[in-house]
């Protein structure tokens, strides 16, 4: 028995500001998560319904199962009259709002058997809040015991809703054209997964759904500490009759934040990034190398959002300088300052930094990243 799945691409992508179907979370846009869910669900050919404007990254898709790209009209329900135009000679239709691509894959087999048995199957949620209508002066709470939301997919017997888009006309759903026509829907247990993103909060919570556990991250560098040369450390310039010596600023304590980041990050080390044998780092302050290494674990899908060092460093005081340099970090890292931490001890006299030999820093990063669901 063919089951065809008609995925709606065609909805405007104006409300986030940027085209939310065809924007990759995590490696995949949601039109290619919801063409898997519907193939993984039990569609063995696909009507990919667009606009003029996803129209070419359409027909750009690769999907694991025969697949017609038409053109979506103003309305949803032309969408769907252009889709189940092209579904033809299917026996079972299931249409499916691309923007909903966290569906769990067994909400549409759940469907797809519904529409078999029963002639429909229609993803809704039981509403547990209270329902109120009001318009500000009258108030009416309403029995919520049979009230439901209706989600996608929504399954038909392709004869059935063809049918019911020729004689009705537009509604919000299939199932509202397919109940003025056909007879009552049959719904089929939801999922708050099936969560349609549409607004901005809605697309923090499926980068949220994607967050991986924290991953930690240690680095530690150290420099030695000599005359006729700028003490930087955090960025902050100390005044000091010494300063430490490397190719770059030779700021210590960023060097070993930015080794902490790419240990959570499992991206390398500073010297494999930012190699010193590269002239373009001659002297560069240290800041920028952090700046890029945040870049850098955005492009990762991963953020920054804590970390923690601590210099070693005998002489000059630190202190005075401590806040400067928290601020520095944040703002380099985007991160609120309570989220970075900078220490200094001094060893007591002890080891080459005790002696003013030289200065080292320890620091810890934590990542979170996007992880694919
Ligand atoms: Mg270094």
């Amino acid at each position: 028995m063919s089951v065809t799945g008609i995925l709606l691409c065609a909805g405007s992508a104006t409300r986030m500001g940027f085209d939310k179907l065809t924007t990759p979370l995590c490696g995949r846009t949601a039109i290619e998560r919801s063409a898997a869910l519907l193939i993984a669900g039990g569609c063995d050919r696909l009507v990919l319904v667009g606009s003029a404007a996803n129209e070419a990254y359409l027909n750009a898709l690769s999907c694991a199962v025969p697949h017609t790209v038409v053109r979506g009209g103003a309305e949803r329900s032309d969408s769907v009259r252009n889709g189940l135009a092209a579904a033809n000679g299917c026996e079972i239709a299931v249409i499916h709002d691309a923007a909903r691509c966290f569906t769990p894959a067994d909400c549409v087999t759940a469907c797809i058997e519904s529409a078999r048995t029963y002639g429909s199957g229609v993803l809704a949620m039981a509403v547990r809040d209270t329902v109120v209508r009001t318009d500000g002066t009258a108030y009416e709470t309403l029995d919520r015991t049979n009230l439901y939301r209706t989600q996608t997919p929504q399954a038909f017997r392709y004869a059935e809703i063809v049918r019911a888009y020729a004689e009705a006309d537009s509604a919000t759903d299939d199932a509202a054209l397919y109940r003025r026509v056909v007879g009552v829907p049959h719904l089929v247990p939801g999922s708050e997964a099936a969560r349609k993103l549409t607004t901005a909060e809605d697309w923090n919570w499926a980068k949220e759904r994607l967050m991986t556990y924290p991953k930690i991250g240690t680095g530690f560098d150290i420099h030695r500490l000599v005359e006729g040369r700028k003490l930087i450390l955090g960025g902050v310039e100390i005044p000091y009759e010494k300063g430490l010596l490397g190719h770059s600023d030779a700021d210590v304590l960023i060097h070993a934040m930015i080794d902490a980041i790419m240990g959570a990050a499992a991206l390398g080390d500073i010297g494999k990034a930012f190699p010193d044998s590269d002239e373009r780092y001659r002297g560069i302050d240290s800041r920028v190398l952090l700046r890029e290494t945040a870049d850098m674990v955005r492009k990762q899908d991963m953020q920054v959002v804590q970390v923690d060092a601590t210099i070693l460093c005998q002489r000059p005081k630190l202190r005075p300088y401590i806040d400067a340099m928290r601020q520095n970090l944040a703002a380099d890292l985007g991160l609120a300052e309570e989220n970075v931490s900078v220490k200094a001890t001094t060893t007591e006299g002890m080891n080459d930094e005790g002696r003013g030999f030289c200065i080292s820093a320890h620091a810890v990063a934590q990542v979170r990243g996007l992880r694919e669901s």
